[in-house]
């Protein structure tokens, strides 16, 4: 059985236009979906960053995220087939008992939940084999650990995608149901860090 991180901003629901449309309403500035290509944004000050993030992540909000259609479906057929599942939120830990509730309330089932700083770390200590997160640098650090990664692409992180094979990337969560479960098989092929590719 395999081990799955699974984040939930931009990877379970559609996270981009609540932080915009906070950031506009606070700040009045714009963040176009698709022209954020990096992980940085740099059109707010760190601390404006912070107040937004921190706004999307208000219980209010927390509670009436909408998931990707076909994401709870997914990892209940993971779960159920009995592969450990690790939600993994770069958000306060205060912010914990809120997202159980969000989680319960949508019907996904997990074993582990942790809203924290230390994602990778985190993962790297549950023995995680696949991290589902849409950030580049959560993906990157994943892959130096030997875990597998996977995300629903988004302008941030097609360049990765395209550039790591060990990163599976899809448009919508049917695709990247279809696209992991082959990774989560018994024998699927032994895990890899993108140093060792092409070694013989
Ligand atoms: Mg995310």
């Amino acid at each position: 059985m395999s081990r799955i991180g699974l984040d939930i901003d931009s990877t379970l629901h559609h996270y981009w236009d609540l932080l915009e449309s906070i950031a506009e309403r606070r700040f009045g500035v714009s963040l176009p979906y698709e022209s954020q290509h990096d992980w940085g944004i740099t059109e707010l000050q760190p601390d404006q960053l912070r107040a937004c993030v921190e706004e999307t992540h208000s219980e209010h909000n927390i509670l009436g995220a909408e998931p990707y259609a076909g994401a709870v479906e997914a990892v209940r057929g993971w779960h159920a087939a009995g592969h450990f599942v690790h939600v993994t939120s770069h958000r306060a830990p205060h912010t914990e008992e809120a997202t159980a509730r969000w989680l319960r309330s949508i019907g996904l089932p997990y074993d582990d939940l942790r809203c924290s700083y230390d994602k990778v770390s985190r993962c790297v200590e549950l023995g995680i084999d696949v991290l589902v997160d849409d950030s580049p640098v959560n993906l990157a650090a994943a892959r130096e650990r030997g875990m597998l990664g996977a995300t629903i692409v988004h302008p941030w992180n097609r360049r990765l995608v395209a550039h790591d094979p060990g990163v599976v990337g899809a448009g919508d969560w049917i695709e990247l149901r279809r696209r992991v479960e082959p990774l989560l098989a018994p024998g699927a092929e032994p895990l890899r860090a993108p140093s060792e590719h092409g070694r013989t």
